[in-house]
């Protein structure tokens, strides 16, 4: 009775955001200074990091490692298990940087606090966002939040490179996580993204899949004097060719639609009602679509070409070229539709297609609790922003969840300019003090909306 006391007493209390504002602005600039560079790594120093500051806090946590220092994370602040538990996931590792591009006393190791910044590889891919949901827990132990589901921090190893963290977690540990739902990067908010003067958080609900293989050509060797026709790289070419006039044409995705339609009513005006409109989103918006790169590859299965190779000497014919295909592919295509198409598409006995990894777009379903409180939360109290669902063209540890049935939404929430989105495996990655104060809210809120006892309601 009395722990029940002083837990309702402590959980009644107002937080002090700003002193949390600035202490998730220290954790994170020390965060960024443990080096987890990828390759080769080292996350097992990260994992040990966030591991001291939970214990700070009371909440006990275990290092589990895939190999030799390549650890990850799993840590708990437990409830009363009405509700299956919820896991915050990020990464711990980032990708390697060149150094010599950034500004000199803005390291990427460095973890500097200035200009109203904090500096460094992971600011937003995606430290930062392990921070949030570091403070998450901590907050939810120090004022003794009464939760009705586990909220569990996953942290976890080799994410940009093979997503091996993820997948041994899945393996070896996931009976004892068991998460329903998942907060893990994929959405971040970007201003001014479709009109000036409006920020949109996109909310992940879903990754493209991907077909990743060789396309081979074999043909007779020979002397580079005498061409003769059929050489490996003459094959090699048409098919490449062949390819490359392949006819796409756009697919509109529900999530995007409903996006279209969000971003629309906030607008008003008549661009707002096209928008709102999916038939006139098909008839006005289409040649726009396609034509930028970005949005192409949101609304085609993509195959880009990203690499040649088989060359010799330049007067020796190999037996064989080769390319590196990327697919990636919409949900509705299969991956094995996709290599049929493509082999169909080469239409050459002497050209093959080697398959190196393959998996089929995931979705969540976005009608979902989870998903509303971090689309409420995303934009309360700024006027100026709106929130829907999309489907990442890239993919996350993410997919490897939705496989096994997990609802996984992708939302960092933070709001950056595109210039800012562009230091993200770019030079000079950062992250604004005002975005770490306001996005520990955000996610805050958010879990407690749907993980303490007196806000959960069962769907
Ligand atoms: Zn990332």
């Amino acid at each position: 009775m009395l722990f029940l006391v002083l837990a309702l007493s402590a959980y009644g209390q107002p937080i002090d955001w700003s002193k949390v504002g600035d202490e998730t602005t220290r954790l994170l600039s020390e965060y960024l200074q443990v080096d987890t560079v990828n390759p080769p790594g080292n996350e097992t120093r990260g994992a040990q990091y966030l591991a001291e500051r939970l214990r700070e806090d009371g909440i006990e946590s275990e290092i589990v490692e895939f190999a030799p220092d390549r650890g990850s994370l799993i840590a708990r602040v437990p409830g009363t298990g009405k509700a299956p538990p919820l896991c915050l996931l990020s990464h711990i590792d980032v990708v390697t940087s060149e150094a010599s591009e950034w500004p000199s006393d803005r390291p990427p190791l460095g973890g500097v606090v200035a200009d109203g910044y904090v500096w460094g590889r992971g600011a937003l891919d995606m430290k930062g966002m392990g921070i949030l949901e570091l403070q998450v827990l901590r907050l939810l132990a120090r004022h003794q939040v009464p939760l009705a589901r586990d909220v569990i921090l996953l942290a976890v190893a080799d994410e940009e490179v093979s997503n091996h963290g993820m997948r041994f977690i899945i393996e070896e540990h996931w009976d004892r996580i068991g998460c329903s739902h998942v907060i893990n990067e994929g959405g971040i908010g970007l201003i001014d993204l479709f009109f000036d003067g409006q920020t949109v958080f996109p909310i992940s609900v879903g990754e493209k899949g991907l077909l990743w293989g060789r396309l081979v050509a074999s043909g007779e060797p020979g002397h580079g004097s005498i061409p003769l026709p059929g050489s490996s790289p003459e094959r090699l070419h048409a098919a490449v060719t062949k390819l490359s006039r392949r006819r796409v044409r756009p697919t509109y995705h529900p999530s995007l639609l409903q996006t279209f339609a969000n971003v629309g009513r906030h607008h008003g005006g008549l661009s707002g009602a096209i928008l709102q409109s999916p038939a006139l989103v098909r008839l006005f918006l289409r040649r726009r679509l396609m034509s930028n790169p970005l949005t192409r590859a949101a609304v085609t299965d993509t195959l880009h070409v990203t690499g040649y190779s088989g060359a010799l000497q330049p007067n020796v014919v190999p037996v064989e070229s080769w390319v590196h295909i990327d697919a990636r592919l919409l949900p509705g295509t299969e991956p094995d539709d996709a290599e049929r198409e493509l082999i169909e598409l080469v239409d050459d006995p002497l050209v093959r297609f080697e398959r190196i990894q393959a998996e089929p777009a995931a979705v969540s379903n976005w009608d979902d609790p989870v998903y509303d409180a971090l689309a409420r939360r995303a934009v309360e109290g700024m006027p100026e922003a709106v929130t829907g669902p999309v489907i990442s063209v890239g993919f996350t540890d993410s997919i490897y969840l939705r496989s096994l049935g997990v609802q996984a939404f992708g939302f960092v929430p933070f709001a950056i300019t595109q210039d800012e989105a562009t230091t993200m495996h770019g030079n000079g990655e950062r992250v604004s003090i005002a975005n770490l104060h306001r996005g520990v809210q955000v996610l805050y809120r958010a879990v407690v909306d749907v993980a303490a006892v007196d806000h959960y309601e069962p769907d």
